[in-house]
């Protein structure tokens, strides 16, 4: 094998031409996103396998409907023996009365089919169902047919359907273990629940669990982080990031600059030296602490009044007209970078290689400056040269995410247009019949009027539910608001929020960083790939392809008990090619 003892095989049968197709979403994508070593087993191929292609391998993924019953009967052999002798098996396969007779010895001989609109998570906790309520229910947007399994001693039950047949099967086989989900990838499916709604770690922890041990990864750590945007300091000049900061969460800061005063300048001279934040560009002003409907709870004494008290209220950007989507002129945006790096080299900070537009606008022409000035990793979840509105359909890795609300969710992608720029962000904005569910605020202070007082626990609540499904999800999670709402509530209701959402992750895998931090270690995880993993008695041996601006993690899970641990290790800057043993 190629890839090594510790890689996967992932079966596929290209002539299932729909299957495999949705497949390329559901499982590969995602595959592509949690950063194993694999290699295919292409069932449509007609060359012979190398010697030892199939195995020993540290876990086997059958993709799709249909992908186990092209496996040869030998290969099935050989595949099952190394199971039984210690590798994982993962399936998305529902059609296993197709499968040659010696895979099949390794599912539960009894099944059954039955249509479902739910899965239901057991009493009963488990590594792979970590995450989810005792008895959650989650209801499908359409209804699937499924296979259901018999449990027995062998085999138990970690999802089940709306009747209470087990839809999702774990057991451990002689040496191996595996894990066959009932509802096909189609769970996966966006149709009918889709990725980064709350099922994916189902599906990596799964993996996981299944595949031989030590079993390394490329994923992300679970980072927890924030971001504000809209920011001039607020009433308290940054005063809320200390909270963050006592947790060791650094989060970037989108600035209206020309709101600032001296005294917020000086507080984010502070945090810059400190590291407790990020900074970026947001725009020059909107305004927002002077709307006439805007209620702070207090107001610093030297933060400039550009709209003569809120009689002339303005939206200020750097590159792009809010109104009409066109670029500004190239004398504008250059005048308008220059008052920004101005504003920057007074106050003593630079500006973060996170660009955090207001709106998540970024003109053409921004694009050579914002990289010139080392700025490219945006964090919006919108395409560069666009309305926030009618965001075109780009696609982004890693799933290509598209709400019914048109935003995207997760990115982690290159900018289709610009090879320089890279765009990663996790926001739950796709979820939501607004977007402003990203903001753990929006709805929860009295700001605009949007509640009649301030609502900290709920905040809290919907904070703690977007970092776990960012964490859920493999990627990050992300403590959002926009600061014009902690401007309308008490040092002490934002210190609750926090201190609540801390809590809130009790018991969860979590690293608090800075969200320029994320950025960086996010895009050198994506510019890069283990290709290789092979353990021996000397350790572990794992080959990675790629460049790196620096050095970046590779996980590594281990068996405890009837669940898995990690550890990181730190993987030098790659520069093309590089090996490591890993002891
Ligand atoms: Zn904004």
């Amino acid at each position: 094998m190629a890839a090594g003892n510790r890689s996967v095989l992932v079966v596929l049968d290209s002539r299932r031409v729909a299957e495999r197709a949705r497949a390329d979403r559901t499982v590969f994508a995602a595959l592509d996103h949690f950063g194993v070593a694999y290699e295919v087993l292409e069932c449509g191929d007609y060359m012979a396998l190398p010697p030892g292609h199939a195995a020993p391998r540290g876990a086997y993924v059958l993709a799709h409907d249909g992908a186990g019953a092209g496996i040869k009967p030998q290969v099935a052999v050989e595949i099952a023996k190394s199971v039984r002798g210690g590798a994982g098996l993962l399936t998305f396969d529902r059609e296993i009365n197709g499968w040659p007779a010696a895979l099949r010895s390794l599912l539960p001989a009894s099944r059954q089919s039955e249509q479902t609109d739910r899965i239901r998570f057991p009493a009963t906790r488990h590594f792979i169902t970590f995450g989810h309520e005792q008895d959650e229910d989650v209801g499908l947007d359409m209804p699937i047919g499924v296979c259901t399994f018999q449990t027995d001693g062998t085999f138990r039950s970690v999802a089940s359907t709306g009747l209470g047949g087990c839809v999702v099967v774990l057991g451990q086989v002689d040496g191996g273990r595996v894990v066959a989900f009932g509802t096909g990838d189609q769970l996966y499916s966006e149709d009918v629940y889709g990725h980064v709604r709350g099922a994916d770690g189902l599906m990596w922890r799964a993996l996981v669990w299944v595949a031989a041990k030590p079993f390394p990864m490329r994923c992300i750590p679970p980072f927890v982080s924030a971001r504000m945007d809209d920011c001039n300091g607020a009433y308290c000049a940054f005063g809320y990031v200390d909270v963050l900061n006592r947790y060791g969460i650094g989060p970037n800061l989108g600035l209206f600059i020309a709101e600032m005063g001296p005294t917020d300048w000086a507080a984010a001279k502070r945090l810059f030296d400190k590291g407790g934040a990020d900074f970026s560009m947001h725009a020059f002003r909107d305004d927002l602490y002077k709307a006439k409907w805007h209620k702070p709870y207090a107001v610093l004494k030297d933060k400039p009044d550009l709209s003569n008290g809120g009689r002339d209220v303005r939206f200020e950007g750097l590159s792009i007209d809010h109104g009409t989507g066109r670029d500004l002129d190239d004398a504008t945006v250059e005048r308008n970078f220059k008052r920004m790096d101005d504003a920057f080299a007074r106050a003593g900070i630079k500006h973060s290689r996170v660009i955090n537009s207001h709106f998540g606008e970024i003109g053409w022409r921004a694009v050579p400056g914002f990289l010139a000035r080392g700025a490219d990793m945006p964090c919006n979840n919108a395409a560069v040269g666009q309305l926030y509105g009618n965001q075109p359909s780009w696609r982004p890795k890693p799933y290509g995410l598209r709400g019914r609300n048109g935003r995207s969710g997760l990115v982690i992608d290159r900018c289709p247009h610009h090879p320089g720029i890279t765009h990663i962000n996790m926001s739950p904005a796709h979820l939501g019949k607004t977007h402003m569910i990203a903001d753990i605020l929006s709805g929860h202070t009295p700001f605009a009027g949007e509640s009649d007082r301030s609502r900290p626990q709920d905040a809290a609540r919907r904070g703690i539910t977007n970092v776990r499904l960012g964490l859920d999800s493999l990627a990050f999670g992300v403590i959002m608001t926009h600061e014009e709402r902690i401007d309308a509530i008490s040092p002490g209701d934002w210190e609750t929020v926090v201190s609540a959402i801390i809590r809130g992750l009790n018991g969860w895998d979590a690293e608090f960083a800075g969200r320029e931090h994320v950025s960086i270690i996010c895009k050198r995880l994506f510019d890069s790939s283990l290709v290789y993993a092979e353990t021996t008695e000397t350790g572990l041996r794992c080959e990675l392809c790629g460049h790196t601006d620096g050095p970046s993690p590779l996980t590594i899970w281990r068996n405890e008990g009837d669940g898995c641990t990690r550890r990181t290790v730190e993987i030098p800057r790659l520069d093309g090619f590089r090996a490591v043993h890993v002891t």
